[in-house]
């Protein structure tokens, strides 16, 4: 059974961190290391997770209470409650679901006195066209930040280099993950020596902790390859256990009603070793192999299936999502055939407090995507039965109601 995601680590590279917690990393070296290798315009700043970096952003920013902050309506839930945090109102603009950017004849309606900056998520592994958001944000004086989370896809994209703040994360279900971590670059120099007044003040990360991570994450990744994965969930259907509810809260980062806590800590110094690792030894032909497979299945799709994101931009296809109207059906199928498609996913629709706004393309997204398993491990041939099995379990199209007066 092809497992619906595989982890994008080698044993090798996990060994590696193990060493380092163990020996422990002089985490100050480690640190410039890697910022310098990231950027080395000398932008550069690493957090404990995209989430850690974002939350810092709005603490060094100090912007007004009840300020408003434009979002993509669909994230992950975590990215709104931390706007909220800060007492600033996450206004959610509903999704052009070809190409996954926020609709942008949307854009100046959402947008009032109070609103100071915009975040865009790239997602499911495709860029948004950043050109004409920034320059309407420009026109308004606002702050555009870029959530790059699902696009990693090697040091020749860090972000749009006019957006102010571009965020890449590394966590255990990412591009290239270190099992942690995040890489931003904050292109305004004041901004960045305030983000790293407010980051200098947290705790560090233990590195027990981190090797914890790494111990989980070495059986996971031996789970998670076809045959025990197999036996994994034959065993999980023998007991009676949702081994879907299993994957997902295991693999969830920060859990429990203390993740704000949780997430408000410095890297420790093995962490950021393994992320400038990752960086330098990361395999990249990766990537351009999973984003063949990806635009072979939307070949294979094209006029049949709605593929989220088919008009996104250097599409690299973190995920494979489908919109389909039998999502349940054809989840069902799919794992019968032997791929694990998924409906769980940890993205949620950014609703506004004041249920004002209806965000008719992101609910409708949410409620039938499936991910279909993605990685370059999956052989051709595989993905085209994998396409088969989704073509079969869609009901007809409904056709055109013929011409009430027919002709003759
Ligand atoms: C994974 C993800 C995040 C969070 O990244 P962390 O580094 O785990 O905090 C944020 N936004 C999107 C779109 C993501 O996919």
């Amino acid at each position: 059974m092809w497992p619906r995601k595989r982890f994008d680590i080698r044993l090798r590279d996990i060994a590696v961190g193990v060493v380092h917690c163990l020996r422990g990393v002089n985490r100050q070296k480690a640190r410039k290391l890697l910022e310098s290798f990231w950027a080395p315009e000398g932008d550069g700043l690493a957090f404990l997770s995209v989430r850690s970096g974002f939350d810092a952003l709005w603490e060094a920013l100090s912007l007004p209470r009840g300020a408003e902050i434009i979002i993509s309506a669909v994230n992950i839930p975590h990215m709104a409650e931390i706007i909220r945090r800060h007492n600033l109102v996450p206004v959610p603009v509903d999704l052009d679901l070809a190409t996954m950017g926020p609709q942008l004849d949307l854009l100046p309606g959402v947008q009032t006195d109070r609103t100071r900056a915009v975040v865009i998520a790239h997602l499911f592994g495709g860029q948004v066209a950043m050109e004409p958001i920034l320059g309407w944000a420009q026109r308004h004086g606002l702050l555009v930040i870029e959530d790059c989370a699902q696009a990693f896809c090697g040091r020749e994209y860090r972000g749009h280099p006019q957006a102010d703040v571009s965020m890449f994360s590394f966590g255990s279900i990412k591009t290239a993950t270190a099992l942690g971590g995040a890489l931003f670059r904050v292109r305004d120099p004041e901004l960045r020596q305030k983000l790293r007044v407010v980051e200098e003040r947290r705790p560090v990360q233990s590195r027990f902790k981190y090797l914890r991570t790494l111990l989980k994450y070495a059986w996971f990744s031996v789970v998670c390859r076809p045959v025990p994965f197999a036996a994994f969930v034959a065993g999980c259907r023998l007991v009676g256990a949702d081994y879907d509810r299993i994957i997902h809260s295991a693999v969830r980062g920060f859990p429990g009603d203390d993740w704000l806590l949780k997430i408000r800590h410095q890297p420790c110094g093995p962490l950021l070793a393994m992320l400038l690792r990752r960086l330098r030894t990361y395999d990249y032909s990766r990537v351009a192999r999973r984003a063949a497979k990806g635009e072979l299945l939307l070949k294979l799709f094209a006029g049949h299936v709605f593929c989220p994101g088919a008009h996104a931009l250097n599409r690299t296809h973190w995920v494979f999502p489908i919109l389909v109207d039998n999502p349940v059906e054809v989840t069902t199928r799919l794992q019968q055939s032997g791929f694990d498609a998924a409906r769980t996913h940890s993205m949620v629709v950014i609703e506004r407090a004041d249920g004002q706004t209806s965000l008719p393309e992101a609910h409708r997204l949410l409620a039938g995507l499936v991910c279909l398993p993605i990685y370059p491990e999956i052989p051709d041939e595989d993905l085209r039965k994998m396409a088969g099995v989704v073509l079969a379990s869609q009901p007809p199209r409904p056709v055109l109601v013929p011409s009430a007066h027919p002709v003759g």
